[in-house]
């Protein structure tokens, strides 16, 4: 939920406790359903029992990630002024270098995909591969707000 890794291949995933369920803290929401998340083990383990009422985590279950964090390259930055995106970044260590190296890999992968759908003289081809490219950029996929943010700039139009 917070570094969007595919973890599910590797290991069954975390539920995160947004607001931490430990004593002194919430251990009312242990399983209240809007509390709880999927979550790799390194974004739980860096953000452990934080978490601050008047600045919180974003919550990518209620609202839009991009209102506060945006792709920029391999690395996440928080969009000028919010410091709930500043916070969630560092809460989570969204920039460590796995990420980055893992962003990079996909990102390459997509660059490639991008220069077969320009590369073609054939029209149909292009917009077949355009379309399939677009999926890539979909919540569900592997670091999808980086893979929207390639494919949407290297639209002629800035988006699909
Ligand atoms: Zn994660």
């Amino acid at each position: 939920m917070y570094c969007e890794s595919q973890v599910a291949h590797i290991y069954f995933g975390d539920v995160e406790h947004i607001r931490p369920k430990a004593e002194g803290k919430y251990p009312h929401l242990e399983f209240e359903w809007t509390n709880l998340g999927y979550c790799c083990a390194r974004c739980n383990n860096a953000k452990k029992d934080q978490f601050d009422e008047t600045c919180p985590v974003v919550d990518p279950y209620s609202e839009d990630p991009g209102t506060h964090l945006l792709a920029f390259g391999t690395t996440v930055r928080h969009k000028a002024g919010s410091e709930r995106g500043a916070i969630t970044i560092a809460t989570t260590d969204l920039n460590r270098p796995e990420l980055i190296e893992r962003r990079a890999i996909r990102l390459t992968q997509l660059q490639n995909a991008l220069d077969a759908c320009y590369r073609t003289s054939s029209e149909a081809i292009r917009a077949t591969l355009l379309a399939a490219l677009k999926e890539e950029g979909a919540a569900d996929k592997e670091f999808s707000m980086f893979a929207a943010a390639l494919i949407n700039a290297n639209q002629p139009d800035g988006a699909l």
